[in-house]
C-alpha cells in the first residue's frame, strides 16, 4: 500500500514505538503513579520524564505547563469547556477549524449567550486578512481565539505570531489547535496561553495520548473530568495543583512510552530534517497534480505558508469515487469526503462531498509520489 493519509494519522511508526510500547508494557504495564513499589515508580518517572521531553520539543519555557490528555480533542474539551464564559464573550475562530474545535464552540454558543466570529480569510489565496481582523477586534474585543495551526485540509499554516500579537493587543486568550503539524512546524508559544498537540500525527506517536502546553497563568480551568488521581483521595473536590488536576483516571502508559520514544526518535532524526522531507514530497506532489487539467488544487496561492496536505477537486468525478478507484485499483491510500472540517468546505465551495486528500508523512518516498503519476495518467483520460 502506498499511504497517502498521514494527516489522519501518522503511519507507520518508527520501529522504535512498537518495540518500546509493547516492551514496557509488559516489563511495567503496572498502574503509574498508584503504588510506592519499584515498578508503579518507573511507570510514574517515565510520565514524568515524557512531559519534560514534550515542553522540550515545543521548546516551552519554566512558565508552560504540559497536561496530558488521550486525545486532542478531549484537549480542546478541556480548554473550551473549563474556561468560564461570561454572557457576550467573543470567540474568533478560522475557517479552517476542525469540528473538534467547532462542534465544542457550537454547543457553547447554544449553552452561554456567546458571539461567535469568523476570521476573514481569502477564498482564493487561502491568506489570512490581518487588517480586517484588527478592525473586528477593535470594534469586538476577542475573548479567546481559537486558530488550526496547519489546516487538515489546505494544508495552510496560520500566521499564528501575528494573531497572538493582534489578540493580545485587544486583551485576548489564544488557543492553538496543533493537532497537524505539532513538532514540525516551527512556532513560538511564549505568548500562546493553550497549545493544543495529538501524539499519533506529526510527532510519530501512538494513538491515546495528546495533550495541551498551557500558560500557567491560565490554569485555571474547570475540570472536564473528575474521578481518579492517586492523591488526596480522601478530599470530595479534584486537587488544585496542575496537571494532575485535569488527568484524573488510570494513565495510558503504554501510550505514554510509544510518544516518550517517538520523541526521542525525533529528536535523533531531527524535527527539521523531518519537516524538510515532507515539504520537498509535499512540493513534488503538487507539480505532479498540478500537471493534470482535470485536477483543481487547494492550496494557499504563497507555498512558504504550507505544508504536507493536499486537498483535490478531479473534474467528471466525485471525491469518494477517485479515493475508492486509488484504493481499490492502486493500492493507494487517501481522505476522500469533508476530513470532519466542514466549514472549509463550505468556504472554498466545495461541500457536500468535499475534496480527495492526499497528506504525507516521513516514510512517504519520491519513488511512491512518482508512482501516482503514473497511476493518475492510466485513469485520467
Ligand atoms: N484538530 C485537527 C486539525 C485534526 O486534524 C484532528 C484529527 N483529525 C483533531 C483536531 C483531533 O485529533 P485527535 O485525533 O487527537 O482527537
Amino acid at each position: 500500500m502506498i499511504y497517502f493519509d498521514n494527516a489522519a494519522t501518522t503511519y507507520p511508526k518508527p520501529e522504535a514505538v512498537y518495540n518500546k510500547m509493547d516492551q514496557f508494557y509488559r516489563e511495567f504495564g503496572v498502574n503509574a503513579g498508584r503504588g510506592a513499589y519499584e515498578r508503579a515508580k518507573k511507570g510514574a518517572k517515565l510520565i514524568e520524564d515524557t512531559r519534560s521531553k514534550v515542553a522540550s520539543i515545543f521548546k516551552a519555557g519554566g512558565d508552560k505547563e504540559v497536561i496530558f490528555t488521550p486525545s486532542a480533542t478531549i484537549a480542546i474539551n478541556l480548554i473550551l469547556q473549563g474556561l468560564d464564559w461570561k454572557d457576550g464573550d467573543v470567540i474568533y475562530y478560522s475557517p479552517f477549524e476542525h469540528n473538534a474545535v467547532l462542534r465544542t464552540l457550537y454547543k457553547l454558543e447554544e449553552n452561554y449567550n456567546l458571539v461567535l466570529k469568523e476570521i476573514p480569510v481569502n477564498n482564493l489565496t487561502l491568506e489570512f486578512n490581518l487588517v480586517d481582523l484588527e478592525q473586528m477586534f477593535a470594534s469586538e474585543k476577542p475573548r479567546l481565539v481559537a486558530l488550526s495551526h496547519v489546516s487538515n485540509v489546505c494544508g495552510v499554516i496560520a500566521p499564528v505570531e501575528e494573531v497572538v500579537k493582534l489578540a493580545r493587543k485587544y486583551g485576548g486568550s489564544i488557543l492553538v489547535d496543533g493537532a497537524q503539524g505539532a513538532g514540525l512546524v516551527p512556532i513560538d508559544l511564549s505568548e500562546v496561553d493553550y497549545y493544543v498537540w495529538t501524539g499519533h500525527k506529526t510527532l510519530y506517536g501512538p494513538f491515546g495520548i495528546a495533550g495541551v502546553v498551557v500558560d500557567k497563568k491560565a490554569t485555571n480551568l474547570t475540570p472536564l473530568i473528575y474521578g481518579g488521581t492517586g492523591s488526596a483521595s480522601e478530599e470530595r473536590e479534584m486537587p488544585i495543583e496542575t496537571p494532575i488536576r485535569y488527568e484524573a483516571g488510570s494513565s495510558n502508559i503504554q501510550a505514554i512510552a510509544g510518544l516518550n520514544v517517538a520523541l526521542d526518535w525525533l529528536e535523533e532524526v531531527g524535527s527539521k530534517e523531518v519537516f524538510e522531507h515532507e515539504k520537498k514530497l509535499t512540493l513534488k506532489l503538487i507539480d505532479i497534480l498540478a500537471e493534470f487539467m482535470d485536477i483543481n488544487l487547494f492550496i494557499p496561492k504563497d507555498l512558504d505558508t504550507h505544508f504536507n496536505v493536499v486537498a483535490a477537486n478531479f473534474s467528471g468525478y466525485k471525491p469518494h469515487e477517485v479515493g475508492k478507484i486509488l484504493d481499490e485499483k492502486f493500492d493507494i491510500a487517501v481522505r476522500a469526503g469533508l476530513h470532519c472540517s466542514p466549514r472549509v468546505h463550505e468556504f472554498l465551495g466545495t461541500m457536500p462531498n468535499g475534496l480527495v486528500r492526499f497528506s504525507l508523512g516521513c516514510f512517504n518516498t519520491e519513488e511512491e509520489v512518482d508512482k501516482l503519476k503514473g497511476v493518475l495518467d492510466s485513469f485520467l483520460i
